[in-house]
């Protein structure tokens, strides 16, 4: 694994803004020195089970970066229009006015995305999309839609080794 990582990096990436994101995650990126992304919906901040602002406000301050999950956590894909514009719209407002996020980041709930979605994030001033594709990418890039891959708390060592090397194979497991 060390050979293989040290040819790339990667980027950690939470979605929802669940309350163990900082009562659990936290401290073990903070034994390990790690910064994170954190994915809030901003209409769930301070919910039950979700991070209150001042957890938000501390994993901010601690280095790590907040970006946006939508406001209310609803598929785009089975939304109207307005739904969709108003839910951005207020999840870039909380990033951009409450939280202070400069081109804040984006990850879709569900990943329910289109082409459409993406402009409006785009207009909006989102500056990277993430989607739940499967995948690796080579570099940042405003124009694309950037793949991730997901890990399960009942993924071994082993398992995780793999999906950091890219060489899990989702339909064999192996
Ligand atoms: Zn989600």
């Amino acid at each position: 694994m060390a050979n293989q990582a040290k040819a790339g990096k990667v980027l950690i990436s939470f979605d929802d803004g669940l309350e163990d994101n900082y009562t659990v995650a936290k401290s073990i990126l903070d034994e390990f020195d790690l910064k994170a992304t954190f994915f809030v919906s901003t209409g769930l901040i301070g919910e039950n089970g979700y991070m209150s602002f001042d957890m938000i406000e501390e994993l901010k301050s601690d280095g790590h970066r907040i970006g946006g999950h939508g406001h209310k956590h609803i598929n785009y894909l089975v939304s109207n229009r307005d739904e969709i514009m108003k839910d951005l719209n207020l999840c870039f407002d909380y990033l951009s006015k409450e939280l202070k996020e400069k081109n804040p980041w984006f990850s879709y709930p569900f990943g329910g995305r289109n082409p459409y979605t993406d402009k409006i994030c785009r207009d909006l001033g989102f500056k990277i999309l993430f989607s739940s594709s499967l995948g690796s990418f080579a570099e940042l890039n405003e124009l694309s839609v950037i793949p991730r891959i997901e890990v399960w708390n009942s993924d071994t060592i082993m398992t995780l080794k793999r999906k950091i090397q890219g060489k899990y194979n989702w339909l064999n497991k192996f």
